[in-house]
């Protein structure tokens, strides 16, 4: 349990004053200073290639939180540089899971509109004498580069002059040479043991469409050359980025100085990794490619979607990612704290139901054929509000959980067996008599008594049970699919390994129960939908639901969340 410890140190601390972070202190420390006129503007600056994940919700939580605890602003920033790999679809999910996270930007921008600026940039370089048009393949170039123990060489290309250089530049924006036959190099330094400054390419040719850009533009820059560039653009003061690049920053502060740009200046912290899922979308496009899940939105993903439509709330995932902190060490951390704060939020906010999710009938052998008597539910007090109290028909013949019964229960069980008696959840005690089993010697229905004097909320019987169980009426109940998630991979870091990632998804991550029964309430469940699309439930016993995306009164699907309690042993 290597993270448990942070899981309890976590729990342990919830209502203690926290410290400032890191970058916290920075930026008190640049305000009281004055730097950038006190000024806070932060980004969020995702690639449109894919859907966000719980990652860069940590981004996210951060970039915009520092705004709002600073009152700056936080620009949204599509990074769209590689017009092969990007799409709108991408950038309409981006800005609807931002929102949804409960954000605001100040400004929606992208940085294919800098692609001019960033051109007179490059241009700019090249007059300096600091940017070169190299002609060698990719591989001349790796081999030139050196090794972080060997220097790297120069390619013949490299004492151009300039004014070569401007004419060969103009010459691949105007679309004279194919893919990969030239491309644009700063010129730095070779010897450089940090290899990123050996004379990174800034600008390659790419004869693509871009989503935005159509085909104006057949030459795109790279990331190194795009990215600093654009916060200055748009006089970011603290441009937030994972510890990756902290090999880049050396980068993004020479071509800021060399341009003479507004001094936008990057901080790093630890990305965000969690146990027994990926995360990264070139890995969750592969498992939505090979068809391992159902979308990107499908609910075992670690996506803001899939989580979403898993029954997530947007202030759960922003209280784990507050709580998580941030950091300038990677660690893994335990999905079940994620999990402790969705539980944290349902807790407070789901109604309370009842649903039978694999059934055995009770047949309460002394209640008169025919009749139903409706039964008070209690309003939970747990719940805020109040959760719509219903009347529950009780009938002479239930449904109850299968595994509520044993024949040969162990000493504490506490639930039905020979002569067992249990609370039937807001309604009576009911003593078992009896089972009948088919041919398979399988148990097809089990016989009670109930004693009519133990109602709940008016129990003169004297009678004590240990234990409670949900059940609902059979002739009322209602039937429903339901949709029970676990990790979506068998292996704690299953891209660590030498084997595929892919070779470790839990071949049990989602069972679907077909014909599961719910209370006659939950009929309504998805008419309720409309006017209450955070509706939540509580089925007792078995968890956090939600009704999923793909539910019609015809068809009720729920998702299971999350259990009610951490089952992890690992
Ligand atoms: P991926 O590898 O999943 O595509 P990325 O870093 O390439 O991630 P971007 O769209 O470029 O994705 O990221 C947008 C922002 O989100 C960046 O600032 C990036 O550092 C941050 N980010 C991405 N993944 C994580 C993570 N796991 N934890 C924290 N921040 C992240
Ligand atoms: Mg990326």
């Amino acid at each position: 349990m290597p993270n448990f410890h942070i899981f309890a140190h976590l729990k342990n601390n919830m209502s203690e004053e926290k410290s400032l972070n890191f970058i916290e202190e920075i930026i008190e420390s640049d305000i009281s200073t004055g730097k950038y006129d006190g000024r806070v503007l932060t980004r969020f600056p995702p690639e449109p290639n894919g859907y966000l994940h719980i990652g860069h919700a940590k981004s996210i939580c951060l970039n915009f939180g520092l705004a709002l605890k600073y009152n700056g602003a936080t620009n949204l920033r599509f990074d769209d540089t590689n017009p092969l790999t990007e799409d709108t679809e991408y950038v309409e999910s981006i800005k609807n899971d931002v929102k949804w996270l409960g954000f605001t930007w100040q400004n929606e921008l992208y940085t294919s509109d800098y692609f001019e600026q960033l051109y007179q940039f490059a241009i700019s370089l090249i007059k300096q004498n600091l940017a070169y048009v190299d002609d060698s393949t990719a591989d001349e170039i790796a081999q030139h580069k050196g090794t972080p123990t060997i220097p790297g060489r120069e390619t013949p290309y490299r004492n151009r002059s300039v004014s070569e250089n401007l004419t060969l530049f103009e010459a691949m924006r105007n679309g004279q040479y194919a893919d990969g036959e030239k491309v644009l190099r700063a010129k730095i330094d070779l010897q450089n043991p940090n290899m990123h400054l050996r004379d990174p390419l800034i600008y390659r040719i790419k004869h693509a469409t871009h989503h935005r850009t159509g085909n104006t533009w057949c030459i795109y820059p790279m990331y190194d050359f795009a990215h600093g560039q654009s916060d200055a653009i748009e006089k970011i003061t603290h441009s937030v980025c994972t510890l990756e690049f902290t090999t880049h920053r050396p980068l993004y502060d020479f071509f800021i100085q060399k341009l003479n740009l507004f001094p936008s200046q990057q901080y790093e912290f630890a990305r965000l990794n969690m146990s027994y899922t990926v995360m990264s979308k070139r890995k969750l496009m592969q498992l939505v490619n090979d068809g391992l899940v159902n979308n990107w939105d499908d609910p075992r993903m670690p996506t803001i979607s899939g989580l979403r439509r898993r029954g997530f709330t947007p202030a759960s995932i922003r209280n784990f990612c507050e709580r998580i902190g941030i950091a300038k060490r990677e660690n893994v951390i335990d999905f079940s704290l994620l999990e402790f704060f969705i539980r944290e939020d349902l807790n407070k906010t789901a109604w309370r139901r009842m649903a039978v999710l694999d059934p055995l009938k009770m047949i309460i052998t002394n209640f008169p054929e025919g009749k139903t008597e409706l039964l008070e539910s209690e309003n939970n007090p747990e719940v805020e509000g109040g959760d719509g109290g219903r009347a529950l028909p009780f009938t002479r013949e239930l449904w109850i959980e299968r595994d509520d019964f044993m024949e040969e229960p162990p000493k504490k069980f506490f639930r039905l067996g020979p002569d067992l008696m249990c609370r039937l959840k807001s309604a009576y005690i009911v003593r078992c008599d009896g089972s009948a089993k088919d041919a398979n010697g399988v148990v097809t229905e089990i016989y009670c008594t109930y004693f009519p004097e133990s109602k709940s909320g008016s129990d003169t019987s004297g009678l004590k049970a240990k234990g409670t169980m949900h059940w609902i009426s059979a002739h009322h109940a209602q039937t429903a699919e339901i949709r029970l998630y676990d990790r979506l991979f068998t292996a704690e870091q299953p891209d660590t390994s030498d084997q595929d990632f892919k070779t470790f998804i839990n071949p049990q991550s989602l069972v679907v129960i077909k014909n599961a029964y719910i209370e006659p309430d939950l009929a309504n469940a998805a008419a309720q939908l409309v006017e209450h699309p955070d509706r939540r439930y509580q089925f007792i016993r078995k968890g956090y639901f939600c009704l999923d995306k793909d539910a019609s009164p015809q068809h009720l699907i729920f998702n299971r969340t999350v259990t009610l309690k951490d089952g992890w042993t690992g």
